[in-house]
């Protein structure tokens, strides 16, 4: 579903990613971990060109990103994306942040748009939030609207980066429970964590990045009991 050959990029001299190849399938989970400043938010931010690249190509369902304009909003769509911090809008209402997209963007009636984001919303566990303002929701509430909104637009995959980072311990789990639940329903995810409980339990690949180079991928087992690399193995150690 996602295909990345050869793709590097750089921040004038510093050269960020180096000749990434990665292949993601149709509701496959990859969990990318790897340490601060390797390049893990900015492959996230590459696959949905909210950064550019300079060499190299990315390709979603076979049709390469798009340059601008229109498409650029349609991949964004397909590419549903949720951050560290929650980026919702302050003053609309959590059913106004869902239906927002769908409305805009895909062009729904707003009845037909709401219907939808109140089943989203249940889903995640917010559903009786609806008409409050983000501020008035804690941080791992929040950080499920977030979850629901990119839902919303029924992307053919989704990219965490870090979505619990900015959380307090027991708001997690929370979060980490709903996208458990999403890649049981067969979503294509890539997700930038530091959990490595869900890495080992949701992943189907792990691949460890370092200085801007996928350094190497295998399956949650594998790499945690068996990691190939010295850098990984250097990881590892540090964290677990
Ligand atoms: P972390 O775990 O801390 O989030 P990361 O693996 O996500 O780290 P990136 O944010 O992708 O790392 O950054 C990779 C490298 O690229 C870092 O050295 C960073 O300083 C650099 N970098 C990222 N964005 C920019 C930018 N807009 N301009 C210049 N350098 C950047
Ligand atoms: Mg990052």
């Amino acid at each position: 579903l996602v295909e990345i050959s050869g793709v590097n990029k750089h921040f004038g001299d510093f050269h960020a990613l180096k000749d990434i190849n990665l292949s993601i399938e149709q509701g496959e989970v990859v969990v990318v971990i790897g340490p601060s400043g390797s390049g893990k938010s900015t492959l996230c931010r590459t696959i949905n060109r909210l950064e550019t690249f300079d060499e190299g190509s990315i390709r979603i369902d076979g049709k390469p990103l798009p340059e601008e304009g229109k498409e650029l909003a349609r991949l964004r769509a397909e590419v549903g994306m949720v951050f560290q911090s929650f980026n919702l809008f302050a003053h609309k209402t959590i059913l106004e942040n869902v239906t927002l997209g769908p409305i805009k963007v895909r062009k729904q009636k707003k009845g037909e748009a709401e219907a939808r984001a109140r089943e989203l919303l249940a889903r995640v566990g917010v559903d009786h939030q609806a008409d409050k303002y983000p501020a008035q929701l804690s941080g791992g509430q929040q950080q499920r609207v977030a979850i629901a909104r990119s839902l919303a637009m029924d992307p053919k995959v989704m990219l965490f980066d870090e979505p619990t980072s900015a959380l307090d311990p027991e708001m997690i789990n929370e979060v980490l429970d709903v996208m458990t639940g999403l890649a049981k329903t067969g979503m294509t995810m890539v997700v930038v964590t530091h959990e490595m409980g869900f890495a080992r339990k949701a992943a189907d690949r792990v691949v460890f990045m370092a200085d801007g180079e996928l350094v190497e991928q295998a399956t949650p087992n594998e790499f945690f009991t068996n990691p190939q690399s010295s850098r990984a193995k250097d990881f590892l150690s540090k964290i677990l």
